[in-house]
């Protein structure tokens, strides 16, 4: 019996996923899952399904709990993580399970006598890469990671990655998941000010729960199989659904209303909606793992809304409510404590700086939509001129079309041929200097010495720095976050930075600024909630009230 250690295991990807796995027979999964009542109703679910499961109670949080759950496993698919909302209203708590249970679970299987046969599957995220407007709408592996203000999940994830690949284990992935569509995501999303956080033009791709949980457990079966090279392990890999779910975040809104037969031009108003500050792009290099584990077939953007608009049939009574849906849901939730939309009416000026850009960027905002471009209406968002959609969305001869971010070396070049002159010129691009005299050609991991443009000196593997993107972990890496003024030094930041930045900006985010929102909210509930039994709600909601035996022992 082969077991594999999943955490996480009560999010949406491994819902779908644990059946694939544990069904077969020959893999016993064991669960990593913080004790609730809910998750115990959800593991004594998959165990009358006749799963092979065995129940893990723990905390990624405690080191200890991580320890035990990783003993006696030849493979952890590491998924445990807050993702927003959650992660907006609770910044404290995501660094503590994002990086801190990456840096438990790296640890727990260090400790194992055999720690360098254990694979490590790692999830990380399209909100690495930062905001992205229609200027580069494509990324890949590589380009650089800017993840910005406020912005604790995608800043976490890059921390946590960087652990991850300077690990040392032998058989280590990082898939960046791009945005995810399950089936109660229209519910589960229509009560948060994330919502109005998503730049209308933001190109987006998508994958759905069932396509993601179809590649990670294609990956887990041919690995304990024996079927995977060595050259599959220690990279970083795009996971989207390639070009029938690339749409942008307009479109995306108009497959979710037209399910009740509506349009966001009825619900909502343009000036709502941030212009930029969030995370999403179309990914040049998600067909590596199309290719070769096809796990989109069957099931695309379209296929996902069509099916969802079967399966969810009774939305159409939503059609008459649609008049209150929009006066006593949706405009409150775009005024409330959490949207752009309110800091930019009220403050803070920072974020609202950070969501619209400076001065009267907010105030200029087209208040209708005839007024308002949209990508997807062949308008080009920054003229409002035609701009043929289709064609800009065509993914053929991206490099020659200028949308290939450069990395600072010759990076069409294989592993086997790197050498010291391109991490030389790869240093220089990011503003400092590879220290090292010496390297062996293609030595992809072995970790060499560099220093950044403010003389922080640290050690990293080429494969960090060229092929995945990352640099310097004191000041690159926030919180705090810094990019206007690293931008003025590293070019390989600002190449992407100015398209949504001006030059001129000054904005510094100290370490701790997103924690804000946390005041903002408790404020917006105590309005809201009068009489004890409210407050009393309120405080058991709150999970960093949670009573929880691991985190009291820290
Ligand atoms: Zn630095």
């Amino acid at each position: 019996m082969r077991t594999i250690l999943i955490t996480g295991a009560s999010g949406s990807i491994t819902a779908p996923l644990i059946p694939l796995l544990a069904r077969a027979g020959k893999i016993r999964c064991r669960l990593f899952l913080r004790d609730s009542a809910k998750n115990r109703d959800l593991f004594s679910r998959w165990q009358r399904d006749g799963l092979n499961v065995e129940p893990f109670w723990g905390n990624l949080c405690d080191a200890d709990s991580c320890l035990n759950a990783v003993a006696g496993c030849e493979l952890v698919l590491h998924c445990g993580a807050l993702i927003p909302p959650a992660t907006l209203h609770y910044p404290d708590l995501a660094w503590q399970t994002n990086v801190g249970g990456t840096r438990n679970i790296l640890t727990a299987i260090k400790a194992q006598s055999d720690w360098k046969k254990i694979r490590l599957i790692y999830t990380g995220t399209v909100a690495q890469y930062g905001y992205r407007n229609h200027l580069h709408p494509w990324g890949r592996v590589g380009d650089p990671l800017l993840p910005g203000p406020y912005e604790v999940y995608g800043s976490s994830k890059v921390r946590a990655e960087r652990l991850v690949i300077e690990s040392g284990l032998e058989r280590w992935i990082s898939l960046r998941l791009s945005p995810i569509l399950y089936d109660s995501m229209i519910l589960r999303n229509m009560g948060d000010g994330l919502i109005f956080q998503t730049p209308l033009n933001t190109c987006l791709e998508w994958t759905t729960t069932r396509c993601t949980a179809d590649l990670i457990s294609k990956i887990i079966t041919a690995e304990l199989a024996g079927e995977l090279p060595p050259e599959f392990w220690r990279r970083v890999y795009n996971v989207g659904g390639g070009a029938p779910s690339r749409t942008t975040y307009y479109e995306t809104l108009a497959a979710g209303l037209r399910l009740i037969g509506s349009s966001p031009k009825y619900f909502f108003r343009p000036h709502w909606f941030a212009t930029r500050n969030f995370s999403g792009l179309w990914m040049i290099d998600s067909d590596i793992l199309i290719k070769q584990f096809d796990f989109t077939a069957g099931e695309c953007f379209t296929d996902f809304f069509n099916a969802l608009r079967k399966k969810l049939w009774y939305y159409k009574v939503g059609y008459p409510l649609k008049r209150l849906i929009r006066s006593r849901i949706l405009r409150p939730l775009a005024f409330g404590y959490d949207a752009p939309a309110h800091w930019a009416e009220n403050g803070p000026t920072e974020r609202a700086e950070a969501f619209y850009g400076p001065g009267k960027a907010y105030a200029e905002l087209p208040r209708f939509w005839h007024q308002f471009p949209l990508l997807c209406e062949n308008r080009d968002p920054a003229t409002g001129v035609f701009l043929d959609y289709n064609q800009f969305k065509s993914d053929d001869n991206l490099r020659a079309r200028g949308y290939y971010l450069g990395h600072g070396y010759d990076d069409t070049r294989p592993d086997a041929e790197i050498e010291l002159s391109d991490l030389i010129s790869a240093a220089k691009f990011r503003g400092g200097v590879c220290l090292a005299e010496t390297m062996t050609k293609g030595d992809m991991y072995t970790e060499l010495p560099w220093h950044c443009h403010q003389g922080h000196e640290f050690s990293a593997s080429p494969y960090l720095i060229l092929r995945a993107g990352h640099w310097c972990p004191v000041c690159c890496q926030p919180e705090p976050w810094n990019f206007d003024e690293l931008a003025r030094h590293v070019p390989f930041f600002a190449q992407v930075w100015y398209d949504s930045h001006h030059p001129d900006e000054r904005n510094f985010y100290p370490q701790g600024s997103a924690r804000d929102i946390t005041a903002a909210r408790t404020g917006a509930r105590q309005k809201k909630i009068t009489g004890w039994v409210g407050r009393l709600a309120a405080y058991f909601k709150d999970p960093s009230n949670r009573k929880n035996k691991n985190r009291k022992k820290e």
